[in-house]
Order: C-alpha cells, then sequence, then structure tokens
C-alpha cells in the first residue's frame, strides 16, 4: 500500500491549483453576482484535458483513474466549488456513457462531450421525485425511429448551456419502466423556463426544464435496446460517481476553510497576542485539521476503488455522509476562529459555509446515504 501522490498525480494537483487561483479566483466576483459560469471558462478547463481525465484514450480521454479525477475536483473545489460542481456533472453523464452506453455510442459522444463548447447535464429529479425514483412522471414513447419525449425536470444543473444531456423517462411502452435517453439540449420543444436563486453555488447553473414534443434517434436510447428499461441501473451507476464528485468539492471546500482560518488566527491580535497562541483557538483548528486529514483520506480510497470497478455503493455513500458533515463542522469553527468577520462577505468563508451545505443534499440526501451505508452489512 503506497499512500504518496505519484509524480503525475503532484504535477496534475499542482497545475489545477495553479490554474484555479489564476483564471477562477478572479471571476469569483462576477459569478457570484451574476449567478452564471463564462463559457469560455469552461473551454479553458476543456482544453486543458480535465473532463477526460478518467477516461480511457480510445475514447480520447487521458487514460487515468478517478484518483486523479477527484484531485482535479478537491483543488478546484479549495477555490471554487461552484466550477468544480459544474465540471463534475458533466463527468456524471459521462459515467453513464462510459458504463452502460454501446462501443458505437461511445465513439459518437464521448469526444465531443469531453472536450467540445457544451458541458453535460443529467436530468432525473421531477417536483414529484428527488429521492422517490419510483414517482418519475416525464414519458417517452417510441415513434418509428424517434422518441417523443415529454414532462417536467427541477433543479438539472448546467441545463441552460449547450451540450447533451441524459434524460430518464417513464417508458410507456414498457409498462412505466425507467429508460434513460441522451438528448442535444436546445433541441425543439426543449426549453428552461426557470433558473433558481440559490442560497449558495452561484457560479451553478440549475434550472427546470420542459420537455414538450422533444424528439431524438430512438438510437440514442442509453446503451442501446439491451438497456431500455434499464434506466434505474443507469441512474445508480452514475450517482455513485456523482457522489464521489460532491466529497471531493466537500474536502477541497473545507481545505479552504481550514487554510483561511490559520492564516487569519495569526494574524488577527488579540491582548497582544496573534489569536493562534489561545488554546480555543488551537483546540478548533486541532479539530478542523483532523476533519480533514480523514476526509481527503477516505475520498482518495473510495476513488482508488472506483478506479478498480469494484461496487461503490456503500462505500461511497460513507463516504459522503463523513465529508459533507466534516466540511459542514470545518466551515463553522472556521467561521469561530474569525468571529465577526467571518460573517462578512470580505472573506470567502461565508461563502463556504453557504455552498458546503448543499453537499448533505444533491446526490441523494444524507438521510438517504445512512440507509444505503448499511445496506452491505444488513443484507
Ligand atoms: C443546487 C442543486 C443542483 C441539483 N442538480 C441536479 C441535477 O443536475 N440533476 C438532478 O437530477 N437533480 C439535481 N438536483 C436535485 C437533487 O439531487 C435533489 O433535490 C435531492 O436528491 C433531494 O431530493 P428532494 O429535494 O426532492 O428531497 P425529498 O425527496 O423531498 O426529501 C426531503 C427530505 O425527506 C426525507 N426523505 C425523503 N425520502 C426519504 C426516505 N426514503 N427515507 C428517509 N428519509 C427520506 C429526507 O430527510 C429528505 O431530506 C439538484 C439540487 C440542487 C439543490
Amino acid at each position: 500500500m503506497n499512500f504518496n501522490y505519484t509524480e503525475e498525480q503532484l504535477m496534475l494537483k499542482d497545475a489545477v491549483r495553479k490554474f484555479s487561483e489564476k483564471e477562477i479566483a478572479p471571476l469569483v466576483k462576477w459569478m457570484e453576482s451574476e449567478k452564471r459560469t463564462p463559457r469560455d471558462l469552461i473551454k479553458k478547463i476543456k482544453d486543458l484535458g480535465w473532463c477526460a481525465i478518467q477516461y480511457p484514450e480510445k475514447y480520447s480521454g487521458t487514460g487515468n483513474t478517478y484518483v486523479e479525477y477527484v484531485i482535479m475536483q478537491i483543488e478546484m473545489a479549495r477555490v471554487y466549488c461552484s466550477t468544480a460542481c459544474t465540471i463534475s456533472v458533466n463527468g456524471m453523464l459521462g459515467a453513464n456513457i462510459m458504463k452502460f452506453a454501446t462501443e458505437e455510442q461511445k465513439m459518437k459522444f464521448l469526444p465531443e462531450h469531453l472536450y467540445g463548447e457544451g458541458i453535460g447535464s443529467f436530468a432525473f429529479t421531477e417536483a414529484a421525485t428527488g429521492s422517490d425514483p419510483n414517482a418519475l412522471r416525464t414519458t417517452c414513447v417510441r415513434d418509428g425511429d424517434e422518441w417523443v419525449i415529454n414532462g417536467e425536470k427541477v433543479f438539472i444543473t448546467n441545463a441552460t448551456m449547450p451540450g447533451l444531456m441524459g434524460i430518464f423517462c417513464k417508458d410507456v411502452e414498457m409498462g412505466g419502466k425507467c429508460t434513460n435517453i441522451i438528448i442535444p439540449k436546445g433541441t425543439e420543444g426543449y426549453s428552461t423556463p426557470r433558473i433558481y436563486d440559490k442560497m449558495g453555488m452561484h457560479g451553478l447553473e440549475v434550472s427546470d426544464v420542459v420537455l414538450d414534443n422533444v424528439r431524438v434517434p430512438y438510437e440514442n436510447t442509453t446503451g442501446g435496446e439491451a438497456m431500455r428499461g434499464k434506466g434505474f441501473q443507469v441512474l445508480l451507476g452514475s450517482t455513485q460517481i456523482g457522489k464521489l464528485s460532491v466529497c471531493a468539492q466537500a474536502v477541497g471546500m473545507a481545505q479552504a476553510a481550514l487554510e483561511e482560518a490559520v492564516n487569519y488566527s495569526k494574524v488577527r491580535v488579540q491582548r497582544g497576542k496573534p489569536i493562534s497562541n489561545f488554546q480555543t483557538i488551537q483546540s478548533l483548528i486541532g479539530d478542523m485539521a483532523t476533519d480533514v486529514m480523514v476526509a481527503q483520506q477516505i475520498v482518495l480510497a473510495t476513488a482508488f476503488k472506483a478506479s478498480e470497478g469494484k461496487e461503490l455503493a456503500a462505500d461511497a455513500a460513507r463516504t459522503r455522509l463523513f465529508t459533507s458533515e466534516a466540511v459542514h463542522r470545518v466551515a463553522s469553527k472556521a467561521m469561530q476562529v474569525m468571529g465577526a468577520y467571518s460573517y462578512t462577505t470580505e472573506f470567502p468563508i461565508e461563502r463556504i459555509f453557504r455552498d458546503a451545505k448543499l453537499t448533505e443534499i444533491y446526490e441523494g440526501v444524507n438521510e438517504i446515504q445512512r440507509l444505503i451505508a448499511s445496506t452491505d452489512l444488513l443484507r
């Protein structure tokens, strides 16, 4: 067992950190106020190959693993979680294609998906279903060589941007079983009527999607005929990867919160000395550093397991539970260290505190993760 980063992993970590600090950090203020992500920022990230990390070279990937993917996500989220998340949702659709699509579909969709102008979306949630997959209402009906899709999705990330979207539908001819279909966003009948105004993650574009007689080729069924009606399998496979991204984002934000608190404690003077001299501050920072260390180790271990193609459900749920609650604790304690200034927009910590809350909610709420975390033990 070797716990050290390889030379290549260190280079990637360093490159993502430098890029994030130089190219993303100066845009954060704009993204927070405009509630958008500049399209050319996404293109720059894609051009660097960071949307292609976890894919084999055969499919235009860079041939690395989920460990390198997680390293990239941690470093990006350390600077701005919204951008890391925008990229990770592209990765969720990519995981769908990689795991379940036919060879022909991989060759057709992946090169553009990994390097093109657009950014992918993953559309499962509806008004009546966030945690209950059986309550889907969006339908797909076969009409000759085409699918006709009707319905409404809610809370869909990147839906306002061009690219591909994997939609989970109730397949009418299959008695309502779930089928996953890949559509190009912007196809006739596709619209995004409402963009959400959120508590945090302002750079993440999230909207409702209306599908009004959207027609796409029947051959866009993810995995072809063999996977028709097996959409829940697709959902479970890709949300495990989605969860891994959320864990990495939690680690990146926790790392940033810790760094901010440590730096502040060394310069803030009370009673004639930096507050880092007070045991109360040392104790808070000790707790935070412990959470960051454990969170980082378990996310890398789960990423390693994902790279080996091992069954991930329970591990991903446990990792998600720990990391999301850890970043919550760390951000809150960082605010205690920084006192009143932490509550102002002068310091990024108030944004991290708001952004961190989402890690306990999306990709399946933590209450559901607690149930999944016990499945392999109680089987
Ligand atoms: C910023 C943001 C981006 C998102 N992006 C996407 C996206 O790109 N694609 C997408 O498909 N979705 C997306 N979502 C949706 C997100 O994944 C869902 O909101 C999430 O899974 C929770 O669903 P819900 O809000 O309907 O919660 P509900 O299912 O209504 O759950 C509410 C509460 O009820 C309890 N509960 C519900 N069911 C159970 C149960 N079986 N057992 C125990 N307790 C239960 C839990 O305590 C839970 O917290 C996004 C959401 C947000 C906020």
